[in-house]
Formats: C-alpha cells, sequence, structure tokens
C-alpha cells in the first residue's frame, strides 16, 4: 500500500511515496509562487517513476475544505490557489483517491500515530516556521468543527492588543509577532532572515537574544491559550527551528508553568524526532483512512 503524499508549506514543497505510513522516498522544492501545483506535480512524478499511487493526501498551510477538496483562506501563502479544487487535480495528476488536509493538523495525526505523541488522546500541536500552525485533539477525535476552522488558528490567538494588524484581520496576533514571516516584515527584525539564524545569532549576541526571549514569550503565551482551550496530556511543538530545542523548549516549559491556570494540568511538551516527516506521515493516515472509509 503506496501512499503520495504533498506538504505545500510555507517556503518549501515537501513530496514524499509512504508505504502504510513509512517513508520510502522524499524529495524537497522551493514553493513556486505563480504555478505551485505545476511544479510540484513535475517533481512528484519523478518521485514515483511511472507507479501509481493507491492514496494520495496534500496539505496546505491554511483553512482547507475537506468535503469541497479546496484551499479556503490562506493568508498571503498560495494566494493563487483559493478557491482551485486540488483534491480534484491531485486525483487528475496521480490516478488515485486524494485526501486534502491543514498541514497542522495532519502534523498532529502523524506525531499521534507513529511519532512522538504514540497513543496520546489529548494532545495539542503547534509548528513554528513562516508561520504558527496549530491543531488539537480531544478524547482521539482530531478537532474540526462547523466549518473546519477549529483548533488550526492558534498562531492568530491576540497576544498584544496595541500591536498592528495581522494579515489576517486580527490585531497583535502571535504569528505576527514570532515568526519568520515576524522577522521579515518588521524593520527592526531583518537582521534576522530566519529563525534559524536568529537562534545561532542569539548565542552571541545580545539583541538577538532579547529578540529570542520575547518570541519564546510570545510562543508561550499562544500554548497557554491552547493548553487552556484544550486541556491537552500533550504540547507537541515542532518546526525546524526546534532543531535547536534547547534554545526554545525550556522557555516554553518554564511559561506554562509560571502563567496557566493554577490547577490546570501542565502537559508535557514534546519535540518530534523528524518534524520534517510529520505532515507526510499525517497524510498518509488520512488518505488510507478516506480510503477506507
Ligand atoms: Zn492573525
Amino acid at each position: 500500500m503506496t501512499e503520495l503524499c504533498i506538504d505545500f508549506g510555507g517556503t518549501a514543497v515537501k513530496i514524499g511515496v509512504l508505504d502504510t505510513g513509512s517513508p520510502l522516498a522524499t524529495t524537497q522544492i522551493p514553493v513556486d509562487r505563480r504555478d505551485p501545483l505545476g511544479r510540484a506535480e513535475i517533481a512528484a512524478r519523478e518521485l514515483i517513476a511511472g507507479t501509481r499511487p493507491e492514496a494520495i493526501g496534500v496539505a496546505l498551510p491554511g483553512v482547507v475544505d475537506r468535503r469541497a477538496g479546496t484551499l479556503v483562506r490562506a493568508h498571503d501563502k498560495y494566494t493563487s490557489l483559493a478557491g482551485v479544487d486540488v483534491r480534484a487535480w491531485a486525483e487528475k495528476s496521480f490516478g488515485a483517491p486524494a485526501a486534502i488536509e491543514n498541514d497542522a493538523r495532519a502534523a498532529l495525526v502523524g506525531e499521534t500515530v507513529h511519532g512522538v505523541a504514540a497513543g496520546a488522546r489529548d494532545a495539542v500541536l503547534m509548528t513554528i516556521g513562516t508561520g504558527i500552525g496549530t491543531a488539537a485533539m480531544m478524547d482521539g477525535i482530531v478537532l474540526r468543527g462547523a466549518t473546519d476552522h477549529a483548533g488550526i488558528l492558534g498562531g492568530h490567538v491576540t497576544v498584544d492588543v496595541d500591536a498592528g494588524p495581522c494579515n489576517c484581520g486580527n490585531v497583535g496576533c502571535a504569528e505576527s509577532l514570532a515568526s519568520t514571516w515576524a522577522l521579515r516584515t518588521h524593520p527592526d527584525l531583518r537582521t534576522h532572515p530566519d529563525l534559524r539564524a536568529l537562534v545561532e545569532a542569539a548565542g552571541h549576541d545580545r539583541g538577538a537574544r532579547d529578540v529570542l526571549d520575547r518570541f519564546v514569550r510570545v510562543w508561550g503565551a499562544a500554548l497557554v491559550t491552547l493548553c487552556h482551550a484544550y486541556d491537552p496530556a500533550v504540547a507537541i511543538v515542532s518546526g525546524g527551528v526546534l532543531a535547536a530545542r534547547e534554545a526554545i523548549v525550556p522557555g516554553l516549559t518554564a511559561h506554562l508553568e509560571r502563567h496557566m491556570w493554577s490547577s490546570a494540568h501542565r502537559p508535557q511538551v514534546v519535540v518530534p524526532d523528524r518534524p520534517d516527516l510529520s505532515v507526510l506521515r499525517g497524510l498518509a493516515v488520512i488518505a488510507r483512512k478516506d480510503l477506507d472509509a
């Protein structure tokens, strides 16, 4: 049973061929803003090399309509895909049934089925990168809500009402204050091209250390809100920058310890061993489940 999984991320598209959730081959290409599907199709065809997958999973960094197979809204990311039937594209291009999902939800499925939180039934996930993605699971059910928005907008919780507008319409969102996108949009932060560069600079530069401390507090504030909303046993924190987990996780854990509701359970904060595979593994599970249903 092979699954073709395509993860349209903030800066790169990751593509994998998996066998019942285990990666067989993966590749990565930069995002082509003008024709993201066309470029991904070429790379995926090279990867599957003439074989036909049995199921396909596609992840997008925004609100998706699972039934319609479309990206509803991703603010500033993949604007050319708004309203496009991505599922129909995948099924036509690769000749198998396809499922689409929000990337953070897919990552949460991946980590609670195969990964660092395997077996967890109450979990939240926060992925930090170009933006901040979140997802939540309660009693073993990944939350979707009436219109597929539940759990995934945790990066757009207001952490400063006096801060400027976010591109989502809200003000002072965690994502607009502490993400790679924030580094690129705030004039005084542009010296750090991405979060990894910021962590690197924080090792020897006082100013960068202050910025990183503030970012960790913003992520901590967003995580406190997620924990208050969903009461998880496990909080999964993911994203490429977590390669430097010792620069981030202790601060996050301390923030939860200090600032969560006095009687609330402090979740175990965990980091995936392979954060680059969380979404692809989750997509394989989702695609297979849809096929069985
Ligand atoms: Zn926002």
